[in-house]
């Protein structure tokens, strides 16, 4: 089977709009040709219509997104600040280290694998957090944190989120629900190849940004210099110019679907796919109220898979008969859950019919 018929269903990279494969193609340009900045600005103006935001610092970073939550932090973070983090997965605990590694003091509200962190909890945590951070969608369990209720009760704290596996794919607000900085990849719901983190910081974060970072590269004053047009472009580092078309496509295919019909698209792919599982006898692991349609996790054991056939060599067989990946658990529930993707250009019906044919047809 060609490659170009794989079906990309676990946590990410998701398949591609075929616009970003054509943009992809495009005749390399220097990173200072006007015809690439005005692909830059635009890019940078779509990705506001995506966070839903005014903030002139939005723009992609050059890296994946764990550069985004890298720079999150060393921009925010001096030695000794406090900073309440929300853990409930991998990419929570992540957050703790990195905040760490910049010295701040964490507090950390951690909830067990599957469950969503109460927004009271992280409020409550601190009596005067200089950041208060959370995955709004966490990748390794396929739970939503509520982040509506922090922006609300966060007082002078900056409300930090990271919106890697839900921007695109489902409601993310960033000025409507007070998000300070938020950051996110490209190839989780933006069906775009990994490589960029998108991030938009608004003045009051900006007005905190530690002067100095303790990165020069992910120095988010220096980059905002480059990428913004009414400054002097100041040279900082090669911008990853096909990767700025890919995603300038990307945004492009997303906002002529509509992003509310994205959205949409992508919880209707969830609904069918978490009734299906539950017809082939599957028990998903995130909370019911709190499952994400774009990352579905589900319990597998014995009785549903073939006799003799373990979980990995299941996903073996589904990618080597059918060309479907999905991806198996993290952490506590490595070996026991799967972690069936539908983002992006992937999050269609006919993605998940195909899946769940697959996975009855070789149980059967
Ligand atoms: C994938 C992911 C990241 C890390 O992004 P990379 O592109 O792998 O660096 C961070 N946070 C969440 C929630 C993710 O799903």
């Amino acid at each position: 089977m060609p490659l170009s018929d794989r079906v990309l269903m676990g946590p990410g990279p998701c398949n591609l709009y075929p616009e970003v494969v054509a943009a992809m193609v495009r005749p390399m340009l220097g990173h200072l040709d006007p015809e690439f900045l005005g692909v830059l600005d635009e890019t940078c103006e779509r990705l506001r219509t995506v966070f839903r935001t005014t903030n002139r610092l939005t723009l992609p970073l050059s890296g994946t997104g764990s550069a985004g939550m890298e720079a999150a932090f060393v921009n925010l973070v001096a030695p000794g600040d406090p900073v309440v983090v929300g853990v409930n997965g991998v990419f929570g605990q992540r957050m703790v280290e990195v905040a760490q590694r910049c010295g701040a003091e964490v507090t950390k509200v951690e909830v067990p694998w599957g469950e969503p962190i109460d927004p009271a909890a992280l409020l409550g945590a601190h009596p005067a957090p200089k950041i208060i951070a959370v995955v709004h969608a966490e990748t390794s369990t396929g739970v939503r944190n509520d982040i509506e209720a922090l922006g609300q009760g966060k007082g002078d704290a900056l409300l930090v989120v990271d919106a890697v596996t839900s921007l695109g794919g489902m409601p993310f607000e960033a000025d409507a629900w007070g998000v300070d900085l938020a950051y996110s990849a490209t190839q989780k719901c933006l069906g775009v190849p990994p490589g960029l983190a998108p991030i938009t910081v608004n003045e009051r974060a900006r007005a905190a940004m530690v002067p100095r970072p303790r990165s020069w590269y992910l120095d988010l004053s220096l980059i905002g210099d480059y990428v913004d047009s009414s400054g002097g472009r100041t040279y900082h580092h090669t911008a990853p110019v096909p990767m700025v078309f890919a995603l300038h496509a990307g945004l492009g295919a997303l906002l002529d679907e509509g992003l509310e019909q994205s959205w949409a698209r992508h919880q209707h792919c969830g609904q069918i796919l978490h009734e299906g599982l539950d017809k082939l006898g599957f028990h998903l692991f995130a909370r019911d109220g709190h499952r994400l349609a774009q990352l579905t996790t589900a319990w597998v054991s014995e009785r549903h898979l073939p006799s003799g056939v373990d979980e990995a060599q299941m996903r073996e067989i589904l990618l080597s008969r059918y060309g479907i990946e999905i991806g198996g658990g993290l952490g506590p529930v490595v070996g026991k859950v799967w972690r069936i993707g539908c983002m992006g250009h992937t999050a269609r019906v006919r993605n998940v019919t195909l899946l769940l044919g697959a996975l009855a047809e070789v149980r059967a």
